[in-house]
């Protein structure tokens, strides 16, 4: 099951690349596996998924721990608390909820020798919601260079969640606000590459609008069968 869901979603992202005339090659799919059991991971992997996404830390690194056979890649993209920072640098490769700067420094102070640089996408709330996670969009700038000079980290570009918009049209209005700020960060002459938006109900609007990488739960594993505990 979870391989034809993984089929269908792959299918998804390539019909949104070609009906937007990009290259199918120009979209990344992340898997978002939070929830799910190491059994789940191990099934997507079978079916030649690499990548996945995780929320909750603790719950991130017990999966990594039993799959630790298999070549991986961990995308933390969870709300991250100063005291997890260690674990986080420890066990992912990628970050992509960065939203402060004493968060980065954590990450890079604690980021093993020896381990390649962990990857990091900045955090933005694209459309402006009072109580959510994310810089506002006039901070990035600021935030990116600061970030580009710790080490042990190599700044990859911008995340978003927006709320979820009313219809397609919609939907492709906040994911090009997102795409006009990756584009005049790297006008400023930044090196971005990594513009994380889309997930299952909105990735063709975030395709349209020039994501390179879709973070994709329920449409691969099913329906979440715990709340999020944030
Ligand atoms: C859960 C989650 C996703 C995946 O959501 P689906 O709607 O299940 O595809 C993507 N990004 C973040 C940050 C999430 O927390």
């Amino acid at each position: 099951m979870i391989a034809d869901n993984l089929q269908r979603v792959r299918a998804r992202i390539s019909d949104a690349c070609v009906a937007s005339g990009r290259s199918p090659g120009s979209v990344a799919l992340l898997a978002v596996s939070k929830t799910f059991g190491s059994d789940a991971v191990r099934a997507a992997h079978a079916a030649g998924q690499i990548a996945f996404g995780e929320n909750y830390i603790q719950e991130a690194v017990e999966k990594i721990a039993a799959l630790t056979d298999l070549p991986l890649q961990w995308h933390c993209i969870g709300p991250i608390q100063s005291n997890k920072t260690r674990l986080v640098a420890e066990h992912f490769d990628w970050v992509h909820s960065v939203d402060r700067l004493k968060i980065a420094q954590r990450l890079s102070e604690q980021r093993p020798a020896g381990k390649n640089p962990l990857q990091i996408c900045l955090q933005v709330n694209i459309d402006g919601g009072a109580n959510k996670a994310g810089i506002p969009p006039e901070a990035a700038l600021e935030l990116a260079l600061q970030i580009q000079s710790l080490p042990n980290l190599q700044l990859r570009g911008l995340m978003t969640i927006p709320e979820p918009a009313a219809d397609f049209a919609a939907a492709c209005a906040v994911h090009a606000i997102a795409r006009q700020l990756f584009d005049a960060l790297n006008a400023s002459g930044l090196a971005l590459d990594t513009l994380s938006m889309g997930m299952t109900a909105d990735l063709e609007a975030a395709i349209h609008s020039g994501s390179t990488m879709v973070r994709v739960g329920s449409a691969i594993f099913g329906a979440r069968t715990y709340p999020n505990p944030v």
